[in-house]
């Protein structure tokens, strides 16, 4: 196992999907998710040009980022939170994130929208959409996205893609295939959607950001 090889395989694999479904390899980003991996692996990444990564967990995000002194060397990492988010957490997500792909409730748009102004920090945002309807997953769900949308709205709170994890029992192409659609109905611009089984399928029905782990870093720590 080696990140180099890893990465030159899926970035092929990439550019393979996007010239097959005709899309542009510069719409597609990896965000290499570097939850739970050894920090010798992240640091290679970082010396191939990887700059895009995803972390799920804060506390292990900033020792990863922010304590080993990574994102000051690198000022151009883009960060993003893929996990889910306690409201009392919001400060700390806002100084180290650059996104937050998993926002699913208005009073996390409220606490995020008063850390931001605090901060003086503008971040990306997407809205984590709960597509199987599972009750033990985050995200919002169907029904509510739209009311969740116009609560940004009326915040000038800038939401500008969806995500979703799908079941892990269902075929995932019927949940970006729904996330996709959803995404065209309110105009909303990225889909973060696909992990390292099924980015291929992903990046046919239109994901911006596809979040692969285990198949560039090697399996995880438990
Ligand atoms: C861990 C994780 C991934 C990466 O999964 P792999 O199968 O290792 O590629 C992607 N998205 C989310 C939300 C994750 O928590």
């Amino acid at each position: 196992m080696s990140v180099e090889q890893n990465l030159k395989d899926i970035s092929l694999q990439i550019e393979k999907s996007c010239k097959r479904f005709q899309r542009n390899t510069a719409d597609v980003t990896l965000v290499a998710v570097s939850k739970r991996q050894p920090i010798e692996r992240i640091k290679e990444s970082l010396s191939l040009g990887q700059r895009c990564f995803g972390e799920n967990i804060i506390q292990d995000a900033q020792k990863t980022w922010l304590d080993s002194g990574l994102q000051e060397e690198y000022n151009d990492i883009d960060l993003r939170l893929i996990g889910s988010l306690q409201t009392n957490k919001a400060k700390d997500a806002v100084a180290l994130f650059d996104c937050i792909e998993t926002i699913d409730r208005p009073k996390l748009v409220d606490a995020l929208q008063k850390e931001e102004i605090s901060q003086g920090k503008t971040l990306e945002h997407f809205i984590q959409v709960n597509t199987g309807d599972e009750d033990q997953k985050s995200g919002v769900s169907v029904s509510d996205l739209p009311a969740l949308l116009d609560y940004c709205k009326g915040l000038n709170f800038k939401i500008s893609g969806l995500m979703c994890i799908p079941p892990v029992n269902e075929p995932s192409a019927l949940h970006f295939a729904f996330l996709k659609l959803l995404a065209q109905r309110h105009n909303i611009a990225n889909l973060s959607m696909g992990m390292s089984n099924d980015f291929e399928k992903a990046i046919h029905l239109n994901a911006t950001h596809i979040r692969v782990g285990s198949a560039l870093f090697g399996q995880r720590s438990t």
